[in-house]
C-alpha cells in the first residue's frame, strides 16, 4: 500500500483528494501489507480491484496503477483463470470464503499453482469487499515431457502435500487472523478518515493542500463554497493565482519564505472568489512532510473574516463614538464641577445617616473648614449649626429653611440661610442637598438701605410738613395783617379764620405724632370682628349719607390676637373714610374677615385677614404703591397721611397692609395680622 490513500471513501462525503497524505497508522498498515511478501488483492463484490499490494505487482508483473479499478479477471490470461476466479467470487459471495489451489500466471510467464485464500470482508455496510491472499506459488510443469526425476520429486512432494497443505493452511489461517485484525484497524482508520473528511466538509474554513510547486492537491467542500471554484476545477491548478485578490507581494514573499523554511505561517490576505468579489481572509498555512521528512507540500486553512472585519470596524467606530461621548461627559463633568465649586452658595450632599458625602469649596469656606475634612464626617460633628435642618429634611422629606447665625473660629459671626432639599436616589434612600447662602452682607445692605429710606422719607416728610404748616401759617399771617386795619366785625371774622387755620395745623401735628408715636397704646386681646362692627356703627350716618351699602362677611371662628385696639380702629376708620371718599354718589362696601396662611419673612404664618373692598373708581397702577407715602393725596383737602399711618400701625403688629385694584373697578385693601400658632 502506498503512503498515500487512493480513495478515502466512496460515500457522498467523498474527499476529493486523490493524493491525500494518510496518518502514521495508515502508513504502518501499508508497510505491513507490503511486508507480508505475498500477493494481497482486495476487490469489491463485482471483482473490481480496489487494492493491489507490492507483492502482487512483483508476482504478477502488473503495476498497482494498472490494476486498481480493473477486474480481477485481468490478473491472468486465459479462460481457465477467468472461469475459476468467477467460481471463487461466487463461492465467497455465497459462503463467505473460498480456499483452494489455482493455477496463476507469474510475471515471467510461468504457469504456477498457488494456494488461494479468498474471504468476504464486511468492510462497511453496503461496502463488502473480497480479500484474496495468494500463497505458495509453484512452478507448474510445462508439458508431459518433464523428466522422471521431476515426476518422482513431484510425487514425493505430492505425498507430502497434506502435511504441507496443513502447515500452509495454518499459516494462511494465522495470516487471516492477522489480516482480520489489520482490516479491523484499517476500518477504524478509514472511519476516522471519513469522520475527518466529514469534519472538513462541515467546517466553515476552507481547507486546501498544495504540492511544493503550488499545485492544488486538495480542495475541501468548504473551499468550494467559499471561493466558488469546484475541487475538479482547482485540483491540479496553481490555485493561488486564481484566489489572490489584491496580491501583497511582501506578504506572499514572507509566506513563501516561511513555508520554504518548513515553518508554519499565518496572516491576512485579500482573496478573490470566482465571481470576482474580493474579501478579507485569514490563512494559516503549514508545510507537509513525508516519512523521510521531505517537504511534499503545504496545507492551508482559510477563514473568511469579512464579518470579523465588519465587527472590528463597528467596534472601532463605537469606540470612537464612546471616546467622544466620554470626552463630552468629562467636559460636562468638569464644567459642572467648576460651576458648582465656584458657586457663591455652599452645597453639600448628606446621606440618610447624616454623613457628608460631597461638598463644594464654598460650603467648606462658609464653615471655615478644610474641604478634605468634610466628606465622610458626620454633619452633627463638623457643622452642628446645620444639623437640625438636615434632621428635619430627612424626617419630613420636604424642603425646609432656617436662618442661622454661625460664629467662625476667628470670632466673625455670619448669617446663613440654610435650605434643606430632600433627594431620593434610585435605590429609594433619602438624602439631603444642603444649600448655604451667606446673607450677612445682604442683610447689612438691607439695613443700610432701610436706614437710607427712612432718612429720605424723613427728608420728604420734613419738606411736606413744612409745606403743610406753611400754608395755614401764611393764612394766619395774612389775617393778622388784615386785623390791623379792619373793623371790629371784620376782626372777628379774621380771627375765626385764623383760629380754623390754627386748628388745621394742630390736626396735622396730631397726625404726625400718630405716625411717630407707636408705643403709647396698651396691648390687649383683639377681636377683629368686634372692632369692625364698632367702626361701621361710628360711620353709619356718613355711609348712609352717601348711599353706601355695607356687606359684612365676618368669620365666626376668627382667632383673637394680642394688639393695640385703638390703633386697629384707626386703621379701619382710615380705610372706611377713604372708601366713602371714593364713592360720594353711593356704592357697595364689602368687609370680610377670615383666617389665612400667609408667607411672612419666607415662612408660612397663620393670619387674620380684614379685607375692605369698595366699587369706587379704583387706583391707577402707578399710584398703587405711592398712596402709602406720607402726604400723598389726590384729594383737595386730603392730608395724605391716612394710609401711611395705617401701614405703620399694621406693621407694628407684625402684619402687612396692601392694596389690589383694577382701575375703574374699585379698590380692595387687605390687612393681614399674624396670630400665635396656638391661637
Ligand atoms: P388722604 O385720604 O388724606 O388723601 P390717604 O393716605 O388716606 O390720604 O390716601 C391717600 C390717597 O390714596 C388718596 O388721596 C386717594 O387718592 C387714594 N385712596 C385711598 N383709598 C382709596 C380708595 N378706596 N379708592 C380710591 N383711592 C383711594
Amino acid at each position: 500500500m502506498p503512503s498515500q490513500v487512493q480513495k478515502v471513501s466512496a460515500s457522498t462525503d467523498t474527499v476529493h483528494a486523490h493524493t491525500f497524505p494518510v496518518d502514521e497508522r495508515m502508513r504502518v498498515y501499508a508497510h505491513v501489507f507490503e511486508a507480508i511478501g505475498q500477493p494481497l488483492i482486495v476487490t469489491d463484490l463485482t471483482g473490481s480491484i480496489v487494492y493491489w499490494n507490492g507483492s502482487a505487482a512483483t508476482v504478477f508483473g502488473k503495476r498497482r496503477d494498472e490494476m486498481v479499478g480493473r477486474s480481477v479477471m485481468a490478473v491472468a490470461d486465459g479462460d481457465e483463470w477467468r472461469l475459476k476466479i468467477t467460481h471463487v467470487l461466487e463461492e465467497v459471495g455465497q459462503r463467505g470464503q473460498w480456499n483452494g489451489e489455482l493455477m496463476v500466471q507469474r510475471s515471467d510467464g510461468v504457469q504456477a499453482s498457488a494456494v488461494v485464500n479468498a474471504r468476504l470482508w464486511h468492510h462497511e455496510r453496503d461496502q463488502d469487499a473480497i480479500v484474496i491472499l495468494v500463497t505458495g506459488i509453484n512452478r507448474q510443469k510445462r508439458s508431459e515431457s518433464y523428466t522422471g526425476r521431476r515426476v518422482i520429486r513431484r510425487r514425493r512432494r505430492n505425498a507430502d502435500l497434506p502435511r504441507r497443505f496443513k502447515r500452509r493452511l495454518s499459516g494462511v489461517r494465522r495470516a487471516n487472523r492477522w489480516l482480520r485484525r489489520e482490516i479491523a484497524e484499517y476500518r477504524r482508520n478509514e472511519q476516522e478518515l471519513r469522520f475527518q473528511a466529514k469534519l472538513l466538509a462541515t467546517v466553515s474554513q476552507a481547507v486546501l493542500a498544495t504540492d511544493t510547486s503550488g499545485v492544488i492537491t486538495y480542495w475541501s467542500p468548504s473551499a468550494e463554497r467559499m471561493f466558488g471554484w469546484s475541487a475538479a476545477e482547482m485540483i491540479g491548478a496553481i490555485g493561488f493565482y486564481l484566489v489572490a485578490g489584491l496580491p501583497d507581494l511582501e506578504l506572499i514573499g514572507a509566506m513563501r519564505a516561511a513555508i520554504g523554511a518548513g515553518k508554519p505561517w499565518e496572516g491576512e490576505f485579500m482573496l478573490r472568489r470566482r465571481d470576482g468579489t474580493v474579501f478579507p481572509a485569514y490563512a494559516a498555512i503549514s508545510p507537509i512532510f513525508d516519512e523521510q521528512n521531505r517537504r511534499i507540500g503545504a496545507v492551508g486553512v482559510v477563514s473568511d473574516i469579512t464579518e470579523r472585519k465588519r465587527d472590528q470596524q463597528a467596534l472601532a467606530d463605537a469606540n470612537v463614538r464612546l471616546q467622544a461621548a466620554n470626552a463630552d461627559l468629562q467636559l460636562s463633568h468638569d464644567l459642572l464641577h467648576t460651576i458648582v465649586d465656584n458657586l457663591d452658595d455652599g452645597l453639600a450632599l448628606i446621606d440618610s445617616q447624616r454623613v457628608i458625602q460631597v461638598v463644594n469649596r464654598q460650603f467648606a469656606r462658609l464653615l471655615e473648614m478644610p474641604p478634605e475634612h468634610l466628606p465622610g464626617a458626620s454633619c452633627d460633628d463638623v457643622c452642628p449649626v446645620v444639623a437640625p435642618i438636615v434632621a428635619r429634611t430627612l424626617s419630613g422629606g420636604v424642603k425646609s429653611f432656617e436662618r442661622v447665625s454661625h460664629a467662625h473660629p476667628s470670632g466673625e459671626v455670619i448669617t446663613l440661610d440654610v435650605y434643606g432639599i430632600p433627594l431620593r436616589d434610585a435605590s429609594g434612600a433619602q438624602r439631603v442637598v444642603l444649600r448655604l447662602v451667606d446673607v450677612t452682607e445682604r442683610l447689612q445692605l438691607e439695613a443700610i438701605m432701610r436706614q437710607n429710606e427712612r432718612l429720605a422719607a424723613s427728608g420728604r416728610l420734613a419738606a411736606a410738613v413744612a409745606h403743610e404748616i406753611n400754608t395755614p401759617l401764611q393764612s394766619i399771617q395774612n389775617y393778622l395783617y388784615l386785623l390791623r386795619s379792619s373793623s371790629i366785625e371784620q376782626s372777628t371774622a379774621f380771627l375765626d379764620l385764623a383760629s380754623s387755620e390754627i386748628t388745621r395745623v394742630s390736626t396735622l401735628l396730631h397726625r404726625l405724632l400718630d405716625l411717630h408715636r407707636p408705643g403709647d397704646r396698651s396691648i390687649e386681646l383683639i377681636d377683629s370682628n368686634a372692632i369692625i362692627e364698632r367702626v361701621v356703627l361710628l360711620l353709619g350716618s356718613a355711609l348712609r349719607g352717601c348711599s353706601i351699602r355695607v356687606e359684612q362677611e365676618l368669620a365666626p371662628d376668627l382667632p383673637r390676637f394680642l394688639g393695640q385696639r385703638d390703633a386697629l380702629m384707626q386703621v379701619l376708620l382710615n380705610l372706611l373714610l377713604n372708601a366713602i371718599d371714593a364713592m360720594p354718589c353711593g356704592g357697595a362696601l364689602r368687609i370680610t374677615t377670615r383666617r389665612a396662611l400667609e408667607t411672612i419673612d419666607q415662612s408660612a404664618r397663620w393670619c387674620v385677614q380684614i379685607i375692605v373692598a369698595d366699587n369706587g373708581p379704583g387706583i391707577a397702577f402707578d399710584l398703587q404703591e405711592r398712596i402709602f407715602d406720607p402726604f400723598f393725596t389726590t384729594k383737595p383737602h386730603g392730608s395724605g397721611l391716612g394710609l401711611a399711618v395705617s401701614r405703620q400701625l399694621v406693621e407694628q403688629h407684625g402684619g402687612s397692609l396692601r392694596v389690589q385694584s383694577t382701575p375703574g373697578n374699585g379698590a380692595t385693601f387687605i390687612v393681614s395680622l399674624p396670630v400665635a400658632e396656638d391661637a
